[in-house]
């Protein structure tokens, strides 16, 4: 059998059969192969150029392969990598430190997904019902939302409202009570006194670039006080920048109890998560309630540093809030018959197309076939979520063709 080397180049064809036939079968990707990545551009491997728009799902809020993420994974790499927890490192303090002072918290714990750290905040407001809030042994219940993506570990594809993500997955973990997102008045009724936390995305990424309403945050954050319920901002997506805010929920002013994030913490290189709360809620793991061989390792900490590094010095957050607002005016803009809906908050946006238009899939494809890599969300939704460093002149270059695209040109139907 011949050898794949680095290096070596074969055609796009040969690398999907590759995958289909070594592969489960757990994506539809689209069509294509990359090979490098550089900022907010690929190269896939017949060398053709695309502008990365879904960065990874935000994991790449700071392009590919910055050069200052790349040069902490090199020099780390040739230090120390994987120490486990059995061990300190001199990495993983200076990285909580730093994380803490950021996002304004009294203390971090590291993963490395983005479904454990959501894992992980889940069994710290449980317990910390029990401990603190005085919930009887085994009754803790967790508010979660309709439409809600938090990974896809068994517990959290459990409270999935997506039949997909749940079918041939049961038994699934009790004590999560599902509410529609987006109406305080549903969050309100299903509060009660075993109620132990409130699990929610500040906007709904996977669920279709879905922003509840204007308070809705607030609101929440209030009612969470007044009962003694734990605010769990999923913001693995939401945060570091992409928003135009380092964190969602600086929009409405609130501070959540417990922040979860991954993704971007990574710097696109390396899987970082994290879960972030004051003492009162982080005191109640001891020695032995929780842990991960690879969380806090060193070389994931010396990333996740340079990761936010880059983010602060190059203003990442307040670059997504200026041009995203200028994007979406663009968007909506281009009045297509096939457009429902243009939305999005700095540079998390998307593009509702109508039912009657088909899915967003073809609108994806012909976007490709133009250089431009976007990929649909929940049937409906193009999703436009470029690499934060992303400048005006590179957008305004591809408008025309997002624009062409949307009004239907070069689109299967
Ligand atoms: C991607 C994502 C997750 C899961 O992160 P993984 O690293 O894929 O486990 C959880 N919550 C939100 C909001 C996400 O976007």
């Amino acid at each position: 059998m011949a050898e794949a080397s680095i290096g070596e180049v074969r055609a796009t064809d040969e690398y999907l059969h590759q995958v289909d036939k070594w592969s489960a079968h757990n994506y539809h990707p689209l069509p294509i192969v990359l090979s490098r990545g550089d900022g907010v551009w690929v190269w896939d491997v017949e060398g053709k150029q695309y502008l990365d728009c879904l960065s990874a799902y935000s994991a790449l809020n700071q392009g590919h392969c910055h050069p200052r993420i790349l040069a902490a994974l090199k020099e780390q790499a040739d230090r120390c990598t994987v120490t486990s927890r059995a061990f300190h490192n001199d990495q993983m303090g200076p990285f909580l430190e730093e994380l803490c002072e950021l996002v304004g918290y009294e203390k971090a714990l590291p993963m490395n997904t983005g479904a454990e750290a959501v894992e992980t905040a889940i069994k710290a407001v449980r317990k910390w019902g029990y401990q603190v809030k005085g919930v009887p042994e085994g009754a803790a219940e967790i508010v979660v939302c309709s439409d809600n993506f938090h990974g896809r570990t068994t517990t959290i594809v459990g409270f999935s409202s997506d039949d997909q993500y749940r079918d041939g997955f049961g038994p699934f973990t009790p004590g999560f009570v599902t509410v529609p997102y987006g109406d305080i008045d549903a969050f309100e009724a299903a509060l009660n006194d075993n109620t132990v936390g409130f699990l929610v995305e500040p906007i709904q990424g996977e669920g279709g670039v879905l922003i509840p309403p204007d308070g809705y945050l607030s609101a929440a954050a209030e009612l969470c006080r007044a009962n003694r319920v734990a605010l769990m901002a999923d913001e693995i997506q939401t945060g570091l920048g992409r928003t135009g805010k380092m964190l969602a929920c600086e929009w409405e002013g609130v501070r959540p109890d417990v922040v979860i994030l991954g993704k971007a913490l990574g710097g696109g290189v390396y899987p970082v998560s994290a879960m972030c709360s004051d003492d009162e809620i982080m005191q109640v793991f001891t020695p032995g309630d929780h842990g991960s061989t690879f969380g806090g390792n060193p070389l994931g900490a010396a990333v996740a540093r340079a990761a936010l590094d880059v983010i602060v010095e190059e203003d990442l957050a307040n670059r997504a809030a200026e041009l995203g607002e200028w994007f979406i005016d663009e968007l909506q803009a281009i009045s297509s018959p096939h457009v429902a809906e243009v939305r999005g908050r700095g540079m998390m946006v998307g593009v509702e197309i109508k039912e009657t238009s088909g899915t967003a899939r073809p609108f994806c494809e012909a976007l490709m076939e133009r250089g431009i890599l976007a990929k649909e969300t929940h049937g409906q939704v193009v999703r436009f979520a470029p690499p934060l460093v992303i400048t005006r002149e590179i957008l305004e270059d591809v408008l025309p063709d997002i624009r062409a695209v949307l009004l239907g040109e070069g689109v299967a139907t």
